[in-house]
């Protein structure tokens, strides 16, 4: 296998691949590259969930706009400042501010005047990365000056055809508006990040191909990407845990759930292979990967994932942002789950960089 250059041909192969040995050498290299171009260095981004009120109806989410059960919030600026100056602190590099979709006034300056207040409490050293959905040109740039310098938002496939299934079809929906806004996220000069979801019912291995060919043509510098985990107050999510099919199906398009160790392996190698495709970017271990698999961050980490993203909303709230089944519940003390995976991580030759923002070298390239 050529890995200096993956055609769709070679991903469709290394993504389905059954020798061991195979699949082995492909894990170790994504480690070797992330190795080499990004350090064994692991960033961490304490994540704060500052809303879930959304405009949007996803058919796979669990806070989506029609979801009754949902308690809905969101933080008050002091809130926000106080998650984040709790994460400055403990020497944290960065922090990510996620919410649902809001393209209110008040949720807008809300989101701008909290950067401001984090960068002058912080001397501007804490990184801040945004992940709040599609906005305009005119507020991401709004953003982009009051100091966030990152922004996150997921295509969740680059299929249009299956975008169109797993969303409604009106004008909140629109896959067109997905791609605008994320070259508008590239011009307003943040790092830009996007992800997919992986297993998702009708989703095809070449699907998953062209979404890490997209990812890569697209020039991305950071990849948030992880397994689909049903959530039951969802259309999408109902009865979904019951249905159970192989990987055959979903080589032909599924229209039921992969088994959750086939979802979690297809994750895997999708960050590996992302990692030797886009040596220079930065992934993130995602929590959806924890949820399938106990040691599922580690196993992210040593695939080929560089970033790690405890999350430290007030516990008060943070049920409430409950956007798939078995979401981790928030610790009293984040610090203790990141103590925990450092001892881990020492062992097998990794380190935490404390007080590092970690920006993926990839984007200073792509600004030259
Ligand atoms: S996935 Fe994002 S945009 Fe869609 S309903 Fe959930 S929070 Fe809203």
């Amino acid at each position: 296998m050529n890995y200096d250059w993956l055609d769709r041909e070679g991903l469709i192969h290394l993504l389905t691949v059954k020798e061991d040995r195979e699949k082995h050498r492909m894990f170790r290299k994504a480690d070797e590259v992330k190795r080499k171009h990004c350090g064994p260095v692991v960033y961490l981004r304490g994540l704060i969930e500052v809303s879930n009120i959304c405009r949007k109806d996803c058919f796979y989410c669990g806070i989506r706009k029609s979801n009754d059960h949902v308690k809905r919030y969101t933080l008050s600026e002091d809130e926000i400042v106080e998650r984040a100056l709790w994460a400055w602190r403990r020497n944290f590099g960065s922090v990510v501010i996620q919410s649902g979709e809001r393209t209110d006034r008040v949720f807008i300056d809300l989101i701008a005047s909290s950067v401001r207040k984090i960068r002058e409490m912080t001397d501007g050293k804490l990184g801040i990365t945004l992940s709040c959905g599609e906005q305009g040109p005119e507020t991401y740039r709004q953003w982009r000056e009051a100091g966030a310098h990152r922004y996150l938002l997921r295509i969740e496939t680059c299929s249009e055809e299956l975008f169109r299934k797993i969303h409604p079809d009106n004008e909140f929906h629109r896959f067109e508006d997905r791609l605008r806004a994320l070259q508008n996220l590239q011009k307003a000069g943040f790092q830009t990040g996007t992800g997919v979801m992986i297993g998702l019912p009708g989703q095809t291995i070449e699907n998953l191909a062209d979404d890490l060919l997209f990812m890569r043509d697209f020039d991305i510098d950071m990849i948030g990407m992880g397994p689909y985990i049903p959530h039951q107050d969802t259309p999408m999510g109902k009865g979904m845990e019951s249905l159970r099919t192989g990987m055959e199906s979903l080589r032909t398009g599924m229209e039921s759930l992969l088994p959750s160790a086939e979802r979690f392996d297809l994750s895997l190698r999708m960050i590996a292979l992302a990692r030797i495709m886009m040596k220079d970017i930065n992934i993130a271990a995602s929590t959806a990967m924890q949820v399938l698999d106990p040691d599922g961050r580690l196993k992210a980490i040593l695939s080929g994932a560089n970033v790690f993203m405890p999350n430290m909303t007030p516990k008060f709230y943070a049920d409430s942002y409950y956007l798939y089944e078995g979401k981790p519940t928030v610790t009293d003390d984040p610090m203790i789950v990141v103590k925990e995976l450092e001892t881990r991580l020492k062992a097998l030759g990794h380190q935490i960089g404390y007080g590092k923002w970690g920006d993926p070298k990839h984007y200073f390239k792509r600004i030259v």
